[in-house]
């Protein structure tokens, strides 16, 4: 499952930090998930769950916040932004195709919660 690969990432980037910073134990951990970067966030919360007790000493019973980010995509022709998910490539001002996107396909930690 592509989501359990996510995870897997994010807790050996989390783990990292946490020894670096010598932690005793990562609280939460927040990330933003955009529209189209293809998470489903309710398989990413099912595989933290499981993978925060089996994969990190430090982040047993970790919780995780997922912020979810809009889609924006940027229009060429007629320099203006919109909602990808509503819209598609096709700009629904001026029906450009020269339009590529600016936000929504990433996945990244925002925060992360140590004690
Ligand atoms: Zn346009």
């Amino acid at each position: 499952m592509h989501e359990l690969g996510i995870v897997f990432s994010i807790i050996k980037q989390v783990d990292g930090v946490a020894r670096e910073h010598n932690a005793a134990s990562v609280k939460e951990v927040t990330l933003e998930i955009g529209e189209v970067s293809g998470v489903v966030p309710k398989y990413l919360s099912d595989c933290w769950k499981w993978a925060v007790d089996n994969r990190s000493e430090f982040m047993k019973g970790c919780e995780l916040r997922i912020i979810p980010i809009m889609a924006k995509t940027y229009c060429e022709s007629c320099e203006k932004t919109y909602e990808t998910v509503k819209f598609g490539k096709i700009c629904p001002y001026c029906k450009s195709e020269k339009t590529y996107l600016l936000t929504g396909n990433e996945t990244y930690i925002k925060d992360i919660k140590v004690t």
